[in-house]
């Protein structure tokens, strides 16, 4: 792999930062390419500050070059959806993620679809997922219950030479797992530099990022987006890959969203997917289930708790369906080991790491709060597992 030199020249960069824009602003258009893991973006030069992405034009842009169409028929339209500032270019200029679509013959548009799709698998796709997700999302029976969901992305950072996470030696091993998690120091804490560069920057774009830490393998991060209701968490956990490619690539790091990176006894990267709906949250709940299964069967089960068991018991009903949209390679990492369920066992746990749900020591002590799926794979589409989880829950489906 070739991997670019970030930036040429820092000092010159800034000179021409400093050059005053007339009043004219960047946008850059961002959408998810192809492979459902690339994103893409281009820049417009706009005369006005948008107040919402309804006042930003439509765009549009060559979809054979992305994998996204076929190259006789190739425009693929881009609406802006959600607009953040742009802590690259700063000042009067922006980010606008933008949501894809195919033109028809009679001048409508629908969400793209990709037709000869040579990647997607398990959810990941270079489709339109957005769109399904927010007819869901504004559902009355959805919308009514404000669902708040935090996602923990886990990545893992190589060397310019994309073969090598960053703190391995060159074609061997680093000591084993164990001194890594959370760690400090230059033995054992390796990237910092990008995992505290992205937050700063999640947080002047204005993604709800609620923190970062070192993960267990070397070389292996995470960071938090959320809570976000809603779509809004697809969009800001969306813009905060496009904002991970963006640091590593001034670094010139390689980043991976890969599930299983480095084979072996190293751990893998999830997307646990924390998730609520109002009467999880709210203690003056009132309802009544007796789960006919699992660890309460047969307890007459009261308030946010009971919401809360019962919603594992729909979940436990679609395990595999959900798991079959979970991310791409994730059988790889849910193997049961490495704090992991193994693919084939649905099963939830007050603070248990191995199970497929994992239900907080404070959720469980309080009966109100909130619950982790711990199966999304870090490539998932967070616009399929979030709207996945709302509709299975709210929607019994
Ligand atoms: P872990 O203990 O599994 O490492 P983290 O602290 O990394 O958990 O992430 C927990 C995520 O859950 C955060 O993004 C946080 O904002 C989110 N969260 C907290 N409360 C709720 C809630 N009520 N509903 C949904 N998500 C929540
Ligand atoms: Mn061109
Ligand atoms: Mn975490
Ligand atoms: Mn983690
Ligand atoms: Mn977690």
């Amino acid at each position: 792999m070739s991997v670019s030199s970030g930036s040429l020249n820092p000092v010159l960069n800034r000179e021409f930062d400093e050059l005053d824009q007339q009043g004219r602003i960047c946008a850059e258009y961002i959408w998810i390419g192809g492979t459902g893991r690339d994103l893409r973006s281009k820049t417009k030069v706009i005369d006005k500050m948008p107040e919402s992405p309804d006042d930003l034009p439509e765009w549009n842009f060559d979809g054979s070059s992305t994998g996204q169409a076929p190259g006789h028929d190739s425009e693929v339209l881009l609406k802006p959806e959600s607009i953040f500032r742009d802590p690259f270019r700063r000042g009067d200029n922006i980010l606008v993620l933008c949501s894809t679509w195919r033109p028809k013959d009679d001048g409508s548009t629908v969400p793209l679809v990709v037709e000869e799709d040579l990647t997607k698998v398990a959810g990941v796709s270079g489709n339109n997922t957005r769109e399904a997700a927010k007819e869901i999302f504004e559902h009355p029976k959805v919308k009514e219950q404000e669902m708040w969901f935090g996602i923990e992305q886990e990545y893992t950072l190589f060397e310019r030479d994309g073969v090598t996470p960053l703190g391995w030696p060159k074609g061997g091993f680093p000591r084993p797992q164990g001194p890594y998690y959370c760690s400090n120091g230059a033995e054992n804490s390796f990237g910092r530099d990008i995992a505290d560069c992205h937050l700063r920057a999640c947080m002047y774009a204005g993604v709800k990022v609620s923190g970062t830490n070192g993960e267990v393998m070397p070389g292996q991060w995470e960071y938090q987006v959320g809570p976000c209701e809603g779509i809004e968490s697809g969009d800001h956990l969306t813009l905060s890959r496009y904002l991970m490619y963006r640091v590593c690539e001034k670094f010139s790091i390689v980043v991976s969203f890969e599930p299983k990176p480095m084979a072996g006894d190293w751990n893998g990267a999830g997307c646990h997917t924390n998730f609520s709906t109002k009467d999880m949250r709210d203690p003056a709940t009132v309802h009544e289930y007796t789960p006919k299964d699992g660890p309460y069967k047969g307890e007459k089960l009261t308030g946010a708790w009971a919401k809360m068991i019962e919603a594992l018991e729909k979940m436990g009903s679609k395990s595999a369906e959900h798991l079959a949209l979970y991310g791409a390679d994730n059988h790889l990492r849910l193997t049961g080991k490495h704090e992991t369920a193994d693919m084939h066992t649905w099963s939830y746990g007050v603070a248990n790491r191995g199970a497929s749900v994992r239900i907080p020591r404070e959720t469980h002590k309080k009966k109100y709060g909130y619950l982790e799926d711990r199966r999304p794979a870090s490539n998932m589409d967070p616009y399929v597992v979030t709207s996945l989880l709302a509709k299975t829950i709210l929607l019994d489906e």
